[in-house]
């Protein structure tokens, strides 16, 4: 008989860390709501009796394998509990951005047909009018109505690595969001392979810099997990908060887009003493190419090692990675900053390719399973057997990637990605807006911010502010222009297309890139 195989799922990281290191410390997450009620730091063994009482719960309730299970958080311990009681029991886990207004967490709630939605107390008030069948603030009133302690979930009998473990709702480049579909082997390949690139080890300790909803911030956990490392958890993000996690906690790796990174070198002038985490810190950009200069002074001001990984969503993430190699270690600074400002090489397994219209394709056990409900969009991504990023590349002589262009249009500001056509829909919307063309420009802060090019209907008039107000209205903050440029007409395509590299370019003219 031929040997059985064993399936691989998200369950198999906290089984280990519970095993190898029930009492070592799982998750600190302080300061914040959590700590009070004496969740400031959990054991391992804590997080996975607490993940097992939540799947209990969920049984329960009669939660079905496959069935969907909502989570809208700020990163916290209760968090990562959901992430294994959710999945690792074949549950379906839908992280959603906290930052997206209620109807924008409605319409993710209804479309993945989420029968549990669990809120951050935090955002009680401002998703009050969000439902779903069962629904539970995280903390106290799911400790006491949900989770089971002490109850043995009903084991998941034939568990299926190729089992959609998450649904992430990312925005590419239609109005609504899709649900990129991600199972169990991709998560786990995912994890393995990053753990191999990044070299963790169980000496580590992570900090958890990028919202966990987002690719890197739950790709990232269960490799983490796995080893045993201790997941320092920081709620909202800060340089100088996350300086002190270093200092406080040890901490040795973290993954960060470039607004983050600007941000604690912005913190590290002001900083008294030495910087900490010289010489033991790894940093691991992702989202942006960040430019050379930065790379430099994290390098050389603060001593901490940097690390640049390209990937989506829909590759669980991570496709390519710039990691300095032994042979590297001599290069001047400069150059040495040069060619880790470059996206990378191929990660283990996976394969890259570039179209003869110049985007990037990938091959690998980490690109997703489809779009939920969505196959006209699935069948596109994944045409040929490939995945399309959407984005432009170049390979270079050496093997490494440099990401030139964003071909799909989606704006990255502070690390969140915002569609532009959702923008273009909502300014539309105000009656005095005829035409609309919504592009990311330059911004030292952000990376890119976003501006709205509007040309006014005849004899109508509407200001700056008036649009930008329009647009929060019905738009999360972070999606809404911070600037409005009014014009006589936006240059179309003979086949009437808007031709956005081309409004981009007076804006990003001279800068080191033209993607943020
Ligand atoms: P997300 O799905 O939110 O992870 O966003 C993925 C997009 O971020 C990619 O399609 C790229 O456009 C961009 N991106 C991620 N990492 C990098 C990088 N290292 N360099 C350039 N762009 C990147």
């Amino acid at each position: 008989m031929a040997p059985m195989k064993v399936p691989f799922t998200t369950a198999d990281f906290l089984a280990r860390a519970e095993l190898a290191y029930p009492h070592r410390t799982g998750v600190v997450d302080e300061p914040g709501p959590f700590q009070d009620g004496g969740l400031g730091t959990l054991t391992y063994g804590g997080l996975a009796e607490r993940a097992r009482a939540l799947a209990a719960g969920l049984d329960e309730l009669g939660i079905g394998r496959g069935e969907r299970v909502a989570v809208v958080s700020h990163n916290s311990a209760r968090l990562l509990e959901a992430f294994y009681g959710v999945c690792s029991y074949g549950r379906v886990l839908v992280p959603i951005n906290f930052r997206l207004s209620p109807a924008e967490v409605t319409y993710i709630v209804e479309h993945s047909g989420a029968t549990v939605l669990l809120i951050d107390p935090e955002l009680k008030d401002t998703l009050a009018s969000v439902s779903a069948k069962h629904r539970f603030l995280l903390g106290e009133e799911s400790d006491a109505a949900l989770l089971r302690p002490g109850v043995a979930p009903v084991p998941w009998e034939e568990p299926d690595e190729d089992a959609t473990a998450t649904i992430n709702y990312t925005s590419g480049t239609t109005a609504r969001p899709k649900g990129v579909q991600i199972t169990h082997r991709n998560i786990w390949v995912n994890a393995v392979t990053f753990a191999l690139h990044a070299g963790v080890t169980d000496r580590d300790v992570y900090l958890h810099t990028l919202p966990m909803f987002h690719a890197n911030g739950w790709g990232m956990p269960y490799g983490m997990t796995g080893m045993g490392v201790p997941h320092v958890v920081i709620r909202k993000i800060d340089g100088a908060d996350i300086l002190r996690r270093v200092e406080k906690y040890g901490v040795t790796v973290m993954c960060a887009a470039p607004a983050v990174v600007a941000s604690i070198l912005e913190a590290a002038q002001s900083w008294e003493g030495e910087v900490p985490g010289r010489d033991t810190v790894r940093v691991i950009c992702a989202g942006a190419p960040p430019p050379s200069r930065t790379i430099q002074r994290i390098e050389e001001e603060l001593g901490w090692e940097f690390i640049q990984i390209y990937g989506l969503t829909e590759t669980s993430p991570l496709l390519t990675i710039n990691r300095r190699r032994a042979e590297e270690d001599a290069l001047a600074p400069e150059e040495a900053a040069k060619r880790l400002a470059r996206a990378g090489m191929p990660a283990i397994g996976v394969k890259i390719s570039i179209s003869d219209q110049g985007e990037v394709l990938a091959r690998s056990n980490v690109v997703l399973e489809g779009y939920w409900e969505q196959p006209d969009a699935s069948a596109e991504a994944l045409e040929g057997g490939w995945f399309h990023t959407g984005d432009g590349g170049v390979m270079d002589d050496e093997g490494y990637l440099t990401i030139s262009d964003r071909r799909k249009d989606v704006i990255i500001t502070g690390g969140e990605n915002v569609s532009s056509i959702e923008v273009e829909d909502c300014l539309f919307n105000h009656p005095a807006v005829a035409e609309v063309a919504v592009i990311g420009v330059p911004s030292e802060k952000w990376g890119e911010t976003i501006k709205a090019l509007v040309v006014l209907a005849e004899g109508a008039a509407a200001t700056e502010e008036e649009l930008i107000k329009h647009c929060k209205a019905g738009l999360a903050g972070y999606k809404s222009p911070t600037s409005v440029e009014f014009r006589d007409a936006i240059p179309r395509t003979a086949t009437g297309k808007i031709q956005k590299f081309k409004l981009r370019e007076q804006y990003w003219q001279g800068l080191e890139r033209k993607v943020n």
